[in-house]
């Protein structure tokens, strides 16, 4: 690149991007869905069908979260205390059936199925623990799971409860993977990225977020606020790199929950979000109220005091 192009690009950029005067020390406001846009948006819902359409579709993703408690809410994101997976296994099938299930067939729904995957085959579910429960068991004050604190009595197969049936450890995960016969499914190290990270969090934060702007009412952007303001607590401590696997092995990549190319979008979506909610959350005293109190009760650094 010469240098008349590059002055060219560093004279645009500077063009579009609001100056430092504009922006101040801090975000005063929603700079890219501004107050004139989200009237303008409410305005064209009320006038016009296909506009309501989409308003209504919206409202209906969002409601899983909106069915959650704040404490459920908050509770959704995760630490990096359980070694993610980039897939279940990359060339494996189903402990089930025998059928392959390679790289992303594993199918999963995080809100209407926690902590579950299944065979896209048989059907059969996965891990067969209630790891649920044991995940609870793990959390440590700052409500990160430790594997050191959990329950490992909670791990057999909840279908097959008495030890002396052969099927009693059959699909159990303890968030390392079940292992049989030398071979590893990381069910629970895929799910919390396919499922927990990009449909339980990651979807949550797009549908209210979303959902405010096409309607207005603050509740969604008061629970697009726990859930952003949760996923900033830990996402710093994330590192793909240091604690995740891609086809089996360690392989250096960068990123934060999901590999590099994966996290450079989610984490520009999480700026765009909050964005979005930005001017109902600066002025929801009761979302701080909320969130000072959450940070008391675990113990975090940031205490959370504006
Ligand atoms: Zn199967």
């Amino acid at each position: 690149m010469n240098h008349r192009t590059l002055a060219t690009i560093v004279i645009l950029l500077l063009t579009l991007c609001p100056s430092r005067e504009v922006l101040g020390d801090r975000k005063a406001s929603s700079l890219f869905m501004t107050r004139a846009l989200r009237e303008r948006v409410l305005a064209n819902v009320h006038q016009d069908e296909h506009a309501a359409r989409l308003r209504d579709q919206v409202i209906r993703r969002a409601r899983p979260w909106m069915e959650l408690s704040d404490d459920q809410i908050w509770g959704l994101m995760f630490g990096p205390g359980i070694t993610r997976s980039w897939m279940v296994w990359s060339d494996g099938h189903c402990p089930a059936c025998g059928e392959s299930v390679p790289m992303y067939n594993w199918r999963m729904d995080a809100m209407s199925r926690p902590w579950k995957t299944w065979c896209p085959h048989c059907e059969a579910e996965f891990p067969t623990n209630d790891f649920a429960a044991f995940y609870r068991s793990g959390l440590d004050p700052r409500g990160i799971f430790d594997p050191a604190l959990a329950d490992r009595s909670l791990l057999f197969n909840a279908a097959h409860p008495d030890p002396n049936d052969p099927l009693h450890q059959f699909g159990v995960d303890d968030g390392e993977g079940f292992v049989q016969d030398g071979k590893r499914w990381r069910f629970i190290g895929a799910y919390l990225i396919y499922g927990q990270w990009k449909q339980a969090v990651l979807g949550g934060i797009h549908a209210l977020s979303e959902a405010y702007v096409l309607t207005g009412d603050s509740a969604y952007a008061r629970r697009a606020g726990i859930l952003l303001d949760r996923v900033a607590d830990v996402y710093p401590s994330f590192d793909f790199s240091q604690q995740a696997v891609i086809y089996e092995q360690r392989l250096g990549s960068a990123g934060y929950v999901s590999v590099w190319h994966d996290a450079c979008e989610e984490t520009r979506e999480l700026a765009q979000a909050y964005d979005l909610v930005f001017d109902a959350i600066a002025e929801d005293a009761p979302l701080v109220a909320l969130l000072r109190a959450q940070a008391a009760r675990h113990g975090l650094e940031n205490r959370k005091q504006s």
